[in-house]
């Protein structure tokens, strides 16, 4: 009867899945609820959940809360996927607990200690302020690690915020690939 056969649903599925996970936020976020319901919809969920699983840590964890990629490691364990489910887990694993943004009073301590009182590019002693250093809060970068922060002087710290932050620039393999093949039927 001219259908495609799995193999091939499986490919284009797969294609279109990875399209999603580029999409942003509010596609993962449907992308996940169309993989929880895939029980009562049939969604094919496998190729789903392994390019799911092939999103940026740091993406998953700031789109869903621990207990969904709990959720989704349970139904990447389910499919047959134990590669899928590793990365969910490690995904979680990394996500920082309850990090507000707002480093912990003992680590300012402890990374003014180490910078010995001083603003770490210019050496200044005065109006100094911890910093995220590697990874800015609201990229995710972690509140809670020492090595991610750094003691700056304000004006050492302003120079860095008119800066583009280029530790954070990820590799550009995001040129829009999209499903290209739109076959369209043309009349004719
Ligand atoms: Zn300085």
């Amino acid at each position: 009867m001219g259908m495609p056969d799995d193999a091939e649903l499986g490919s284009q599925f797969r294609r279109y899945a990875e399209w999603w996970t580029r999409g942003g936020r509010a596609d993962l976020e449907d992308l996940f609820d169309a993989i929880v319901g895939a029980d009562q919809t049939g969604f094919p969920m496998e190729p789903a959940l392994d390019s799911l699983s092939r999103v940026d840590p740091r993406t998953l964890w700031k789109t869903f809360a621990n207990d969904d990629l709990q959720d989704l490691y349970d139904c990447a364990q389910k499919a047959g996927l134990p590669g899928a489910a590793a990365r969910f887990l490690n995904a979680a694993r990394q996500a920082p607990v309850l990090d507000d943004g707002k480093i912990p009073r003992q680590l300012r301590e402890q990374a003014m200690q180490r910078a010995g009182h001083r603003c770490q590019v210019c050496g200044a002693t005065e109006h100094l302020s911890i910093d995220h250093k590697i990874v800015p809060w609201s990229e995710g970068g972690s509140s809670r690690d020492i090595d991610n922060l750094q003691v700056l002087c304000v004006s050492c710290n302003s120079r860095k915020g008119a800066r583009p932050l280029t530790a954070s620039r990820r590799p550009s393999n995001e040129k829009a690939r999209g499903p290209s093949k739109r076959t369209r039927s043309s009349p004719g």
